[in-house]
């Protein structure tokens, strides 16, 4: 079996009827590549940079940061690198101390975190977005926001990256001036008003990790709820067929990276509801690219909007079992 799926390694993603499918991989740390390069992923959908951190109790430099995010573009080779900016604080309990010190309070997912921090920190900011434009020149490197919810965080964002270009410009240090910059749908507020992020963004990733989450309200890291943490809730499959209609209807791609778009029982599920671009952990990359090569789109639409009427989780699990049906 696992050597039927090592020959799907440089095969193409694409479904019976021919719809190209990107597989992309999340990583933590530049000593993923070989895994990432392994299952075969097409890039980096998300690099996980809060993981530079771990086991240190300050921030990395720039040139430090710079070095990881290059090995991780070189070793990519070609193939695009979706850098997310820290994503710090909450269940990632990786605070250096001096940064965020006792600042992330009673109820952290809740508080400062990610995007948030980066705002409230500039100099840290401004460091880490160097760094990542001084990448962009060794491949095509793509910048990821964690954590949005407001149009105003977006703008100060993108207020930032200018100033870091510029910044660099003065230094006479090179990058990609048109880098995408893209950002995380995982808090309902932005799957609802996705407006506001689908006219200033060049990209969006749905992390479904956080969206069920806040959607639900159910600590993801707590385990006395975990069995109400449920992808297959209809207000989460709604929020995230919203965006992906909302996306293709303006041009601008989603995909999604949380941990839903690794999970093979999920994959026919997606596409039927628009999906063409997912990003998990490597180990998961062939798996679901065998469900791809079986799947035929055409078939599974109209079988999908059924299925997204249904109210009960417990009967749209019932009816996505008969989609998988004998394809598992
Ligand atoms: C997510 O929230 O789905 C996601 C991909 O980000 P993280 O798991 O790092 O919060
Ligand atoms: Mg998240």
């Amino acid at each position: 079996e696992r050597s039927k799926l090592r020959r799907l390694k440089t095969a193409k993603a694409t479904t019976l009827d021919g719809v190209e499918i990107s597989l992309q991989a999340n990583i933590e740390l530049p000593s993923d590549v070989p895994a990432a390069l392994d299952g075969g992923a097409e890039g980096v959908g998300l690099f996980r940079t809060e993981f530079l951190f771990l086991d240190r109790g300050e921030l990395p430099s720039e040139d430090e940061q710079f070095e990881a995010y290059r090995k991780v573009v070189k070793g990519m080779d070609g193939r695009p690198v979706t850098i997310r900016s820290f994503d710090l604080g909450a269940d990632k309990d990786l605070n250096p101390e001096g940064t965020l010190g006792d600042r992330v309070k009673t109820n952290p997912a809740l508080g400062l975190r990610a995007i948030r921090v980066s705002l409230a920190e500039p100099k840290m900011f401004q460091t880490q977005l160097r760094a990542i434009l001084r990448a962009s020149k060794y491949g095509k490197v793509r910048l990821l926001i964690p954590m949005l919810a407001h149009a105003h965080e977006i703008d100060a964002t993108l207020a930032a990256v200018e100033q870091a270009k510029s910044s660099l410009r003065g230094d006479r240090i090179g990058f990609d001036a048109s880098i995408e910059i893209g950002g995380m749908i995982e808090i309902p507020a932005a799957a609802l008003a996705i407006g506001m992020f689908l006219r200033r963004l060049d990209f969006l990733s749905i992390g479904t990790n956080d969206l069920i989450q806040y959607t639900l309200a159910i600590d993801r890291t707590d385990e006395q709820v975990a069995p109400l943490y449920d992808p297959l809730h209809p207000a989460v499959l709604m929020l995230i067929a919203h965006t992906l209609h909302s996306g293709e209807k303006a041009g601008i791609p989603v995909s999604v990276c949380g941990e839903l778009a690794g999970d093979p029982a999920l994959t026919r599920l997606l596409l039927g509801m628009g999906l063409r671009s997912f990003s998990m952990h490597p180990a998961q990359i062939l798996e679901v690219k065998s469900r791809v090569l079986k799947a035929n789109i055409g078939e599974l639409a109209p079988q999908v909007r059924r299925i997204l009427r249904l109210e009960e989780p417990a009967k749209i699990r019932e009816q996505l079992e008969r989609l998988n049906g004998n394809v598992a």
